[in-house]
């Protein structure tokens, strides 16, 4: 079988490059090309040698449909507005579209949805195996072990994070608060200071560490009496994102149209 062409939008960006690393590396898959937005200060540069592979012949173009054109399918971690521009080409072309940018707003994710009707395309806000397998257990466990174990989320990150909870630890509690048949925005605690009061039943806790470089770990603890079980994710660099990301357009590249989540990709609808 031959292999799998994947093209790469944002591809100077710290995940563009992360991603040309981890296409080299695998051994399935050819780098077909990268792009980038107008007036970027890369334009024409070789990508591998922006990624620390040496010169690769692939020089940092201007064109994105044009790496549509010439893929199977195109990896996009760049803005909202242009992943909106994207998802149009993957609607206009057919070709599959992997998107892991963030900050999507509603008509964004509406954009995305309705380029799933021509091609296949996957978005998800942590591409990391791990933790959407974590997601997963979190739901099974949510819902096999009941209200008398209480639930608290507990992550931490490097100093310089500016949001908290992490978007993963308020994902990880949609994960538990949907294994509960709940709504999350209904059972959320984001913070306690102070006189508290008792711990509510059912309620999902969140605490927040920031300190050095962590890069990002994430703990979902289920205590009852006498009995706790901990469920813990710890992310050592970004390269874990690109790897899951590259898992996700292997398999988009062979995918009916459609949206998709990094469940459907990993078989996790446990
Ligand atoms: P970055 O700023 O280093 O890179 C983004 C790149 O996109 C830049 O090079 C920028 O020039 C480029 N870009 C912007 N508009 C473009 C356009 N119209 N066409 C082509 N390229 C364009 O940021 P980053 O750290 O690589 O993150 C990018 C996005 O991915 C963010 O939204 C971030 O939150 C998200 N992210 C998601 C995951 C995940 O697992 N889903 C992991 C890491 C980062």
């Amino acid at each position: 079988m031959s292999d799998t062409r994947i093209g790469v939008v944002g591809c100077a960006g710290r995940m563009g490059l992360a991603l040309a690393r981890e296409i080299a590396g695998s051994g399935d898959c050819i780098y077909s090309g990268g792009a980038e937005r107008p007036g970027h200060g890369d334009l024409g540069a070789d990508i591998g040698t922006l990624a620390g592979l040496g010169a690769s012949g692939h020089l940092v173009g201007g064109d994105a449909g044009a790496i549509f054109e010439m893929s199977d399918v195109v990896i996009d971690f760049t803005a909202p507005q242009a992943t909106n521009g994207h998802a149009a080409i993957a609607q206009a072309t057919g070709t599959a579209l992997v998107t892991g940018t963030t900050g999507l707003e509603p008509q964004h994710l509406k954009a995305l949805e309705q380029a799933g009707g021509a091609a296949a395309v996957v978005w998800a806000a942590n591409m990391s195996l791990g933790i959407n397998l974590l997601a997963a257990l979190t739901r099974r466990a949510a819902k096999v072990l009941g209200e008398d174990f209480d639930i608290e989320i507990l992550e931490m990150h490097h100093r310089h994070k500016l949001d908290a909870p992490s978007g993963t630890a308020l994902a990880l509690g949609e994960a538990a608060a949907k294994g509960r048949g709940r709504r999350l925005d209904d059972i959320a605690v984001r913070g306690r200071d102070g006189w508290t009061g008792e711990r509510r039943t059912g309620d999902i806790g969140f605490a927040v560490l920031r300190g050095g470089n962590v890069a990002g770990e994430h703990s979902v603890i289920f205590a009852a009496e006498d009995e706790r079980i901990e469920l813990t994710h710890r992310a050592g660099d970004r390269s874990i994102f690109a790897r899951g990301a590259v898992r996700a357009a292997k398999w988009a590249a062979k995918a009916e149209p459609g949206f998709y989540g990094m469940s459907d990709v990993l078989g996790l609808n446990l």
